[in-house]
């Protein structure tokens, strides 16, 4: 058994030792935010220092694709998620009041997604990981990795990390999951590895995100509108929580001065009042905020590869979750794919347990197959949402080395037999529309969301894309869409009346 450093504790680094310490590893995972793990779910809300993962406190989602695993390969995790006050959200048991057949189909049972807050979900993981008896948590912030010169494949080999003050730990290998901010290129040049090939587009998003609870003897509401909507100047959303919380999300354009004052908690309010899907959960009667409005800018989906030309840059290291791919939160796909990379790093480190080599080759292959396709889709859904808009975006952010595995070919680039303009149609006036009246379509649909079929699962079922171009071909028959809310420029007249009130 091999012995393993794991540099960060989010979500990446502790699915990575949870997934290795279930195959007998022994695993030391190196954190930089040195508070130690409070008592319960809302202290950990309200106490936990996370300065390293700074979106812990804004909303998440955690999808199918993410319980599921759990459920087949960590279902203890599960349970105490549960016990911890998360619930299951089984889509199909609320179907659209507009479908056609509302009969349950096989598969059903694996629409199912988690709800609560991610630092529950955070708690419940590092409680659960590190009772396992071959995990330590050492607390220290990595600044280099320490290599022993070249392996095998005349590449880098990387054999632990060191820390300020001289601190280093060795292991036979390394995980980096130190999130968004990994320094991982730089830690490799200066151990001469050759370049790492990056990709990185700005998201042009600001998320804000605001949390409550229940007021005594309240219940979440009946829902009445969408609690999810694309206004195009807004995205807006509600999570539910855990032990009686719950939050409201606003995705807004960056370039957009005037809305940014929804980024303070009396404008947010007035905007989520203005949302019918939003208004009877904010009511003063049922909850009240438990946070002030928490921001997010400067969002980015990135993708890392580790291989140069057939040969990886190092050996005895790994990029797993979003030190390796990021995506749009928007999405709400991180932690999923984090925890889905993790358990597919240790599969092939299962299979290539003593070829380094073999290893990193398997890892980057399989790492392209399952989770660079979300960034790629990222990219392009990102591309969609702002067709038509008239939205200043920063420039793509510098690649930091194309390298050329990238002449292996390219991903957000390619492929795209539609332009983003009927693109984006075909998804509001044909895939949405069937989504809400076609069981195919609608689980379909459901499926992608949840990250249980590859991103383009949808345009490849000539079934499904068929029922789709149906529903587009009568977009102009249709009665339109209810309202989700106002317009931009009614939405400043509202906050313009409210703040003058
Ligand atoms: C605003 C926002 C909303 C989001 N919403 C969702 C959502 O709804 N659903 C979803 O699935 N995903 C969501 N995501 C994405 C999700 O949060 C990330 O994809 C996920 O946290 C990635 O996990 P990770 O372990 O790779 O990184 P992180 O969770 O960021 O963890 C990295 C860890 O490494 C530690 N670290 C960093 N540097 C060092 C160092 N040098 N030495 C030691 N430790 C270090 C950090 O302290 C941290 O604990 C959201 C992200 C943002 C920004």
């Amino acid at each position: 058994m091999a012995a393993v450093l794991v540099i960060g504790a989010g979500v990446a680094g502790l699915g990575s030792a949870l997934a290795l310490s279930q195959r007998g590893h022994q695993v030391v995972v190196v954190e930089r935010d040195t508070t130690s793990v409070p008592d319960s779910p809302d202290a950990a809300f309200e106490q936990w220092e996370r300065r390293g993962a700074p979106q812990v406190r804004h909303s998440h989602a955690f999808l199918a694709r993410l319980r599921n695993l759990l459920r087949d390969r960590a279902p203890d995790v599960l349970q105490h998620l549960l016990e911890a006050g998360a619930s299951e959200v089984r889509f199909v048991d609320q179907p659209p009041v507009t479908l056609e057949d509302r009969q349950p189909r096989p598969g059903d049972e694996d629409l199912v997604a988690l709800a609560c807050r991610r630092t529950t979900f955070e708690w419940v993981l590092r409680r659960d990981t590190l009772a396992a008896g071959n995990v330590r948590l050492v607390e220290a912030s990595v600044d280099r990795l320490l290599s022993d010169g070249t392996g095998p494949g005349g590449v880098p080999n990387v054999v632990g990390v060191g820390w300020a003050g001289g601190g280093e730990l060795r292991a036979d290998l390394v995980i980096d999951a130190s999130g968004v901010r990994s320094p991982l290129p730089r830690w490799l040049a200066a151990i001469d590895a050759a370049p790492v090939a990056e990709k990185e587009k700005d998201t042009g998003i600001v998320y804000s995100s605001r949390f409550y609870r229940l007021l005594a003897g309240q219940e979440l509401p009946v829902q009445e509108g969408p609690v999810l909507g694309d206004l195009d100047y807004l995205k807006y959303a509600v999570f539910v929580g855990d032990n009686r919380t719950f939050s409201i999300t606003f995705g807004l354009h960056a370039g957009d001065s005037e809305l940014r004052q929804l980024l303070r908690p009396d404008p947010f309010t007035v905007a989520a009042e203005s949302l019918p899907g939003l208004r009877p959960w904010i009511h003063p009667t049922r909850c009240e905020p438990i946070t002030g409005v928490e921001v997010m800018a400067r969002l980015v989906n990135r993708r890392r590869r580790f291989v140069n030309a057939g040969r990886p840059v190092a050996t005895g290291i790994f990029a797993v979750g979003d030190s390796a791919i990021c995506t749009n939160p928007l999405y709400g796909r991180g932690c999923s794919l984090a925890m889905v990379h993790a358990y597919l790093l240790a599969d092939v480190l299962e299979e290539h347990p003593r070829d380094p080599m073999e290893a990193a080759l398997a890892f980057a292959a399989v790492t392209r197959d399952e989770i660079e396709p979300w960034y790629t889709a990222a990219v392009a859904q990102d591309r969609q949402n702002r067709t038509g808009l008239d939205i200043p975006l920063r420039d793509d952010l510098p690649s930091d080395a194309p390298s050329s595995d990238d002449s292996l070919g390219d991903d957000e680039e390619q492929d795209q037999p539609v332009d983003a303009q009927t693109m984006r149609s075909i998804m509001r006036d044909g895939l949405l529309p069937a989504a809400g009246t076609d069981p195919i379509v609608y689980r379909a649909f459901l499926r992608a969301f949840n990250l249980l079929d590859q991103p383009n699962a949808i345009m490849a079922d000539a079934d499904v894309v068929g029922r789709v171009l149906a529903a587009w071909q009568m977009r102009d028959q249709r009665p339109p869409p209810p309202r989700l809310g106002p317009d931009r420029e009614e939405m400043l007249r509202i906050l313009l009346r409210a703040a003058a009130a």
